[in-house]
Formats: C-alpha cells, structure tokens, sequence
C-alpha cells in the first residue's frame, strides 16, 4: 500500500478527508505516496492550537528551543540521503542536488538552535536622568508559513527554523506537490520535544488552506514565498487586515557576460544558473546578457555544453538536469517557447519533449536569442529556458539588466575589478553575484530582493529576526 503523508495539528497526525496522488515527475508510473486536504475548520482549529501553545512557548527558555532545533537539525543531517531521496522523487531535483538541499536544511535547524541563544537586545541611558531604556524583541505570535514546491525542505526550514527559535508557533502550508517532505520534516519535528500546537502541518490547497492563514485573525505573521500574483493577492489581504506580512517572489534574474570574462567559466555559470535544477529556482539567471565582441562564440560555446547535459530520471547516476516537477508547469514552459516564437525570438537549442525509459516531464533545456521587449525576456518561466540578450557595451548591459520589474538576483561574469565593483554597486538585486551563477546562496547571510520580487524584511541569517520576533522599549526609573 502507498505511503500517506498526513497534517499534524495539536501533537496529532490527521488524515485529511479526500486522497490524491503525489506524484514522482520522474516515473508518472510510480507515484510517491498520497495525501489528503485539510478543510478550512481543521485549518482554524491548527491556528486555535498554536495560538493556545505560543504562550508557553513564547515564555520558554531559550535553550529549550536551541535543544528542539539542534535536535532537528541534527537528525536532517544524519538521514540527509533518504530525505534527498524522497525530495528528488518528489520534486523531480538530481539526486545529488537533493541531498545537498536536505543537507542545508539540516544547517539551517543548526544554525537556529544557535539564534535561540543569541536574541538581540539593547541597554541605553536614557535622555531623562536616573532613567535606563531597554530595547527586546518577543516573539510575533503564531506564524503561519506558506511554501512553494521548488526548494520543499530548505525554503520550510528557513521559515520554521526562525520562527521556532524566537519562541513563534507555526502553521505551516507547503505546497500541494511536495506533500512527502513536508510530512518528513513533520515527521522529526514531532518528536524533537516541542509541546503540542506549537509545529502544525497544514496539507491542502492554497484556495482552502492558504486562504485560511491569511484570514484567521488568529494569525499574527504570514511568511509567503511563491510567484508574483499569489504574493500579490495575499499582500492586499494583509493589509486590509493589519497582518504582518513577507513575502518572496519571482525572478527574471540577469548574468551579464563581458568580453573580458572567462568564457569557459561564464559559460559554465549560466549554464548553473539558467538550467540546474531544471530552472526552476527564483535565482536561475534567465536572462543572459552577453557583450557584443563574444556574443557569437559566447554562444557557439553554451551549445557545445548544453549538448553534453543530461536530461533524465532524478533518481539515475550521471543526470545533470531531472524533469520538470509537475504537468502545470511543463505546460506553462511549453507555452513560453511558443510565444517565444511567435514573437519572433530565435530558439538555439533545446525545447523538446524527451521520451525516456520512464514516462516523465522531460524537456530539453532551451536557449532563446531574444530581444529585450519580447516576453520571453520579461517574464518569468520557471522553467530549464533561458533567453539571451546582445548589449553594445558594459553600460548597455546594465541597463538591459535593470529593465526589470524584478530584482531578486544580478550576476556579472567579468576579470575587470572596475566592472565588477560597478555592477555591484548598481545592480537593482537585494543579491549580486561576480563570477559566480546568480543561483546559490549561503544559509547564513540575508536572503531576498528588491522591486517586485519581495516585500518586507529578509530571510535567513541573522537578518530573519526582523520577521520572527517584534520589537519592545521600556523605560525603568529607579
Ligand atoms: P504559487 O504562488 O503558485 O504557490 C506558492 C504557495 O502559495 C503554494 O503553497 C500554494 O498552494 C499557495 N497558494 C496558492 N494560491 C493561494 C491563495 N489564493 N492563497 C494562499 N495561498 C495560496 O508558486 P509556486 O508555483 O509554488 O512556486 C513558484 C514560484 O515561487 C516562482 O515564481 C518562484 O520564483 C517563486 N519562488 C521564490 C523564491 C524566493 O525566495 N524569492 C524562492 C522559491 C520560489
């Protein structure tokens, strides 16, 4: 019998009323196991526990969480194998790429259970005499979590993690494809000696649960990452009602290619960037923006790669780039090559539907020759397709990388100190990236964007405080 993957509310798992499949994009065959939906009532009683739980848990020693956390954290690490596999099952990611972002996850918990130990605060004079301020930060209450399928252990991890550690209850909402490894970090949360309601899993719809976090008033900060329009909605929700909210959002991110790059190595950081992970990370450079002088051979070169790249099962040794992780999305991609050619933009390579030993969504990785208002060029696929922009000179590729409505991630290729201490200063990115792809980050340093790719305070490091925790000043007279 398949395996079930279930909700958790208030220390008990629930089944959820209907089953659908989780399906394994690799194999169409073979699905991974089932779920069921929570209905909005079990979604309100989720929020009811943890609101319930918080107020202990708020008030709990800080090495109480440092020990919940590590503990967590620890047990990712140890088992970082089978979680990889199940996520590259899941989620269609290479095995090796899976259990590098298991491994991360597991940093992340660690990196946490040291936060809980090392919450900020302040002591000053004050400006009245024999008065002293303090400034502390509490916790914001119960944080409900919203996640998208593409990162389905790291991005949970790097919202739960914080959340817990300055003394948050969570209700965490992953996405309806990736129902197996929200369960497995469930699954460890569960016994890493939280109180009930104090972790809830929330499997469902973003219609039904998604909606339900954002409306009970029972919730104090809602932590979104997903595409534009979702974020939007939810933006306009959370203000109408007060709600605290962050969220992290697409990208159309450029990797500017100088003539005095490297160019095997530039080719080999977009070729990372653009197409690792089947595309399919907020990061992935999907506009190449290459300098007039190497734009031919610049060219001629990523061919020569992408002819070498591996398409095939997440699970088989020596794959480069697993499918695409769901029906949806394929066609969304698909649909992106065919406006892409009927707006007139000239594909290089790629873009086929590949007929493996597996049934999947296999799609060849595609590069696009585009010009800068074609949409292709604008908006964001999501996919393993990467348009490629020609630029007159450095200050033409500037420009053509900040005509953007986005601004997560900017990478420049370049040996020129001048250039690259340039475009880190003007490239409209909350990250920037010098010879290296503008996909893949450290856990440990702030995470987000600029323009419409986030709003509110970071992500990771110590920056995620901002979110996780409020801030109180008071004042003491002796
Ligand atoms: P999505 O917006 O479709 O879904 C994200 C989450 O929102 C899912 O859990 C979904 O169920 C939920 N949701 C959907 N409708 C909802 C509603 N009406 N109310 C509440 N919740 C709702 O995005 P996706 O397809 O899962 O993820 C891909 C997107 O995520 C891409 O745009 C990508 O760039 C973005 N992303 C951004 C970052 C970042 O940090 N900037 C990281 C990863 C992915």
């Amino acid at each position: 019998m398949s395996q079930r993957f279930q909700s958790y509310i208030d220390g008990r798992w629930i089944a959820g009323a209907d089953s659908a499949a989780d399906e394994n994009p690799s194999d169409l065959g073979s699905p991974v196991g089932e779920y069921g939906s929570l209905n909005a009532a079990q979604v309100n009683e989720a929020i009811a526990a943890a609101a319930q739980a918080q107020r202990a848990w708020g008030l709990s020693s800080p090495q109480q969480r440092a020990d919940a956390l590590d503990f967590v954290g620890s047990e990712i690490l140890a088992r970082k194998e089978e979680l990889g596999r199940l996520l590259a099952q899941e989620e269609g990611k290479t095995l090796p790429e899976s259990i590098g972002e298991a491994a991360r996850a597991g940093q992340i918990f660690k990196f946490f259970a040291g936060e809980a130990l090392r919450i900020p605060g302040e002591k000053l004079a004050s400006t009245r005499p024999g008065v002293d301020v303090e400034i502390t930060r509490e916790p914001v209450g119960v944080v409900g979590i919203i996640a998208p399928w593409n990162f389905p252990l790291a991005i949970p991890a790097w919202k739960i993690a914080p959340a817990l550690a300055y003394g948050n209850a969570v209700v965490f909402k992953p996405a309806e494809i990736v129902p197996g490894c929200a369960w497995a970090l469930a699954e460890i949360l569960s016994r890493a000696g939280l109180p009930a309601g104090v972790f809830n899993l929330a499997i469902g719809s973003g219609r039904v649960v998604g909606q339900a976090l954002v409306e009970n008033r029972g919730i104090d900060a809602l932590s979104f990452t997903g595409s534009v329009p979702t974020g939007n909605r939810l933006l306009k929700q959370a203000a109408e009602r007060g709600l605290k909210i962050q969220l992290e959002m697409g990208g159309k991110n450029p990797l500017v290619v100088l003539a005095d790059a490297d160019l095997d190595k530039a080719v080999e950081i977009a070729v990372n960037g653009a197409y690792f992970s089947t595309g399919q990370r907020c990061t992935a450079s999907s506009r190449l923006i290459v300098e007039a002088p190497v734009y031919d051979e610049f060219i001629a070169r990523t061919r020569k790669r992408l002819q070498q790249i591996k398409v095939g099962n997440a699970l088989a040794q020596g794959v480069d780039i697993g499918p695409v992780a769901s029906r949806s999305q394929l066609e969304t991609d698909l649909s992106y090559l065919e406006i892409a050619r009927s707006e007139g933009a000239e594909l290089l390579h790629g873009g086929e539907l590949l007929e493996l030993d597996t049934p999947g969504h296999y799609l060849s990785p595609a590069l696009i020759a585009a010009q800068p208002q074609h949409r292709i060029a604008r908006e964001e696929v999501f996919g393993p397709v990467a348009a490629v922009l020609r630029a007159d000179d450095y200050e033409h590729a500037l420009a053509l990388a900040n005509d953007t409505e986005f601004g997560l991630c900017a990478g420049i290729a370049t040996t020129s100190l001048k250039y690259a201490t340039h475009f880190k200063r003007h490239a409209q990115a909350g990250m920037v990236m010098v010879n290296l792809p503008t996909a893949g980050v450290d856990p440990h340093v702030p995470f987000g964007g600029r323009k419409a790719s986030s709003y509110g305070p970071r992500e990771q490091g110590r920056y995620a405080v901002e979110f996780y925790t409020t801030v109180k000043t008071a004042y003491t007279s002796a």
